[in-house]
């Protein structure tokens, strides 16, 4: 299987249906003329296997990684592709109320060298509530990383991902795909399109 390179990493979002264009209202408020939804990519165990192979090489230069963690829901199945190709545990956390925790006897241990992982970075703000968790333990965070960067600003930690997307967003009232009459969709809100499986034609 060749490297998964950027350009190929949209070929397989595409593919599977998570890169979606058209006129989004995100939970934000805003519009965007794209929408990210890495589940439909990551519903195909090759390619998540895959993806976490090419962020496992892309993480070297990070040093030693002792263990893996996500937040849930986004971040697990990257994590454990992650920790797969790296070889170490992986661990996600969750939300209890508002706080985010590591529960059901999963242990991040003093001294560790931790890795977060999640499927898109944005705002880092999931990255965040995660690195907490880690530096209570007395673990340390050496870096994130992720499917997709589509940052809106800048994160204390290394960041690596398999590709950088910018994506435009609209307030409401200047959103130019409004002016144009293009129908607004919540994500998730109905069936997206087709697309017609990845089985095949995905493993060039
Ligand atoms: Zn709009």
């Amino acid at each position: 299987v060749a490297a998964l390179t950027a350009e190929k990493t949209i070929e397989l979002l595409r593919e599977t249906g998570a890169l979606l264009e058209g006129h989004f209202l995100l939970s934000s408020g805003l519009h965007s003329p794209r929408y990210v939804q890495c589940a439909r990519f990551l519903q195909h165990p090759r390619h998540a296997e895959r993806a976490g192979r090419a962020l496992g090489e892309a993480v070297r230069g990070l040093g030693p990684v002792d263990v893996v963690v996500g937040p849930a829901l986004g971040g697990i199945l990257v994590a454990y592709e992650l920790a797969r190709a790296v070889g170490v545990r992986s661990l996600f956390t969750e939300r209890e109320g508002e706080r985010m925790t590591l529960r059901r006897g999963l242990e991040i241990r003093a001294g560790e060298r931790v890795l977060i992982a999640e499927d898109v970075v944005t705002t880092g703000r999931s990255s965040g509530e995660v690195a907490e968790v880690v530096t209570s333990h007395g673990a340390t965070v050496i870096g994130v990383a992720c499917l997709v960067d589509r940052r809106a600003g800048d994160l204390p930690w290394p960041l690596v991902s398999l590709v950088q997307m910018e994506i435009p967003t609209y307030a409401p009232d200047a959103c130019p795909l409004c002016r144009q009459g293009i129908p607004l969709v919540k994500p998730g809100s109905r069936a997206a399109p087709s697309t017609g499986g990845s089985e095949r034609g995905a493993t060039s």
